[in-house]
């Protein structure tokens, strides 16, 4: 039965059709938190951020970077998380759909996993979900924009939140007062309302709302103690051995200008 099923019924994977990402491209994975909007809501997310929800995420992304293959960079804020895969990689043959889905999952498995860690006094009410795309970018200039388009998204983002928010909970206005007052005002208008409404100078807002978060590889030196068996004699000594070990580590700063780059410079090697 199994060879004639094997015979007869084949053909059909001939209708998988080929998404192999060009070679040499950077590789993109987007996710984003299915209808967060009323997640944060359901769960009680303080706003305008929520540092359990933000680390929560981040706990996620290091998930994805430690169980799947050759990831350089990722970038997360609000609801929202992307991974750069090294351009050279060939996990899976470059099937855009195994890097999507693999990232995917593994991210929505971690979150409820990982929930409890972050959210003590918060059950999980229903299963999350996450969309997914993938995004090629031929030259290092590109991926460096698309990662601070990011960037700039995540600071346009807060900068509203933030002043939206003071404006209800300690303005005491509507939440629909808040968006008639900031409909059509810049940064500029934004930052003095802060300023002198509340006194709050938004560059000394935390760095994690105002960056986002990238994760990176860092190497780090790991003494550990070793206890070996000398040979043709029943004595066992310690030792201190000192290992390399490459860890993920979470980073909030400027990813627009040159200093990160300059100082992280492997992330773009071949
Ligand atoms: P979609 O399914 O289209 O992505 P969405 O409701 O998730 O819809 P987004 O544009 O992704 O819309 O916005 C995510 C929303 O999730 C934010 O606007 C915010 O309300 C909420 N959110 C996400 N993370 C946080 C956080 N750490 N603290 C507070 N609110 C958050
Ligand atoms: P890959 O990541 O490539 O899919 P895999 O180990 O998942 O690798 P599969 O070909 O998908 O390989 O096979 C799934 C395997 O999982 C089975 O061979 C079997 O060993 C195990 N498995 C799955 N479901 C069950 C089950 N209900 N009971 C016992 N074993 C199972
Ligand atoms: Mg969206
Ligand atoms: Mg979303
Ligand atoms: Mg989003
Ligand atoms: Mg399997």
């Amino acid at each position: 039965l199994r060879t004639m099923a094997k015979s007869k019924f084949e053909y059909v994977r001939n209708f998988e059709v080929d998404d192999t990402c060009l070679r040499n491209w950077w590789i993109v994975v987007r996710l984003d938190g299915r209808n967060f909007h009323k997640f944060a809501e359901q769960h009680s997310f303080t706003k305008p951020n929520d540092e359990r929800a933000l680390n929560l995420m981040t706990r996620c992304a290091q998930a994805v970077m430690e169980e799947l293959e050759d990831i350089v960079i990722a970038y997360g804020q609000s609801d929202e998380y992307s991974f750069v895969f090294q351009k050279k990689s060939n996990w899976f043959k470059r099937r855009a759909s195994k890097f999507m889905t693999h990232v995917a999952s593994q991210f929505a498995s971690s979150y409820v996993f990982y929930w409890k860690d972050y959210f003590q006094d918060q059950t999980l009410l229903y299963p999350p979900g996450f969309d997914g795309r993938v995004i090629l970018y031929p030259s290092n200039q590109n991926l460096r924009d698309y990662l601070s388009w990011r960037q700039a998204d995540c600071h346009i983002n807060n900068l509203f939140n933030t002043v939206f928010w003071n404006l209800v909970q300690k303005g005491g206005l509507t939440t629909s007062q808040a968006e008639e007052k900031l409909r059509g005002t810049l940064s500029g208008d934004k930052n003095e309302i802060l300023f002198s409404e509340f006194n709050i100078n938004y560059n000394n807002e935390p760095l994690i709302h105002r960056k986002g978060t990238a994760l990176v590889w860092k190497k780090i030196d790991e003494i550990t103690m070793k206890t070996i068996k000398l040979t043709n004699e029943e004595k066992e000594k310690e030792i201190l051995v000192t290992r390399t070990r490459k860890k993920v580590t979470p980073l909030h700063c400027d990813l627009i200008g040159e200093e990160f780059w300059e100082e992280h410079s492997e992330i773009l090697e071949d």
